[in-house]
């Protein structure tokens, strides 16, 4: 069974400029009106091969995307009983702490999508922190997308995910996951992954750059923390099977040239990796179809 731990839900109401005018750049096929509306038939034609997924929205006032964390509940409600859904929430915020609190009880949404580099500020900033501690408090996964990116917000060096040692640090019993396994910076995410048993990493959007992803997939094998790679498309700027194929490339590429190839076992493992339970996360309230992968 594929979990696709990573997939996006948002719609043009919801973006403006920096994001609006950086958009088209994110995808090398696809134009920024291909990409900024997420319908229920166009997720679940996304979703293909794939029994189970996390979807979120995006709440980053710097970056120009705010995506209602009731319009993600109401999402997740119409594609039905195999997508679990996140909240975001934007810790610069003087409510940040209430609306993840709301969002778990009264939407039901399961972890926290969280960018500082998009919300123009950084993971160990105390605004920051106290949406960590509220997350842990309540046993809710993170989703943080910690490294480079496309829009003109925050700084770059805020974006590193060594900067993650010190969250995981402070707040052990925090589930992370590190988005497209912190690119470009992918030996800092590993080493911080190393450290600490609760930070996990997804594949999602690096496929594109296959030197990224060879380099990723290795690092993690090296040091011992490819066990916690979870699968992630990046929908919709890539399809689900889009990725796998992706992955399956790389991999294969790798088996011929690499120090450090990824195994055909290992591929398997990590497309098919448990996300759910090792993120602590719920099944969907309707249990998927069966025969999908
Ligand atoms: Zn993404």
């Amino acid at each position: 069974m594929i979990t696709d731990v990573h997939t996006h839900f948002w719609a043009p109401e919801h973006q403006g400029p920096p994001w609006t005018d950086g958009i088209g750049r994110v995808s090398r096929t696809l134009s920024a009106d291909q990409l900024d509306l997420v319908t229920s038939q166009s997720y679940a034609e996304h979703l293909g091969p794939a029994e189970r997924s996390i979807v979120f929205g995006l709440q980053a006032h710097a970056a120009g995307i705010v995506v209602p964390n009731d319009a993600v509940a109401a999402f997740v409600r119409s594609v039905g009983g195999r997508t679990v859904g996140f909240m975001s929430v934007d810790p610069v915020r003087h409510d940040a702490v209430d609306e993840v609190e709301r969002c778990q009880a009264d939407l039901g949404l399961q972890g926290i999508k969280l960018g500082p580099v998009y919300q123009g500020t950084s993971p160990v900033h105390p605004q920051y922190l106290r949406v960590f501690k509220t997350a842990e408090r309540l046993g809710l996964p993170v989703m943080i997308h910690q490294g480079a990116i496309f829009a003109n917000a925050g700084r770059l060096a805020d974006s590193v995910a060594l900067l993650l040692d010190d969250v995981a640090i402070a707040f052990p019993d925090l589930r992370i996951i590190v988005a497209h396994m912190g690119h470009p910076w992918v030996y800092e995410t590993v080493v911080v992954m190393r450290r600490h048993a609760n930070v996990f990493a997804d594949t999602s959007a690096i496929p594109s750059r296959p030197t990224v992803l060879a380099t990723a997939l290795a690092a993690a094998k090296e040091y011992g923390v490819l066990h916690k790679v979870l699968f992630g498309s990046d929908s919709p700027m890539v399809t689900t099977a889009g990725a796998v194929g992706g992955l399956q490339s790389v991999v294969a590429r790798m088996q011929q040239i690499a120090y450090t190839p990824v195994t055909d076992e290992e591929l398997h493992d990590l497309l098919h990796r448990p996300s759910f339970e090792l993120l602590g996360i719920a099944e969907p309230a309707v249990a998927p179809t069966k025969g999908r992968t």
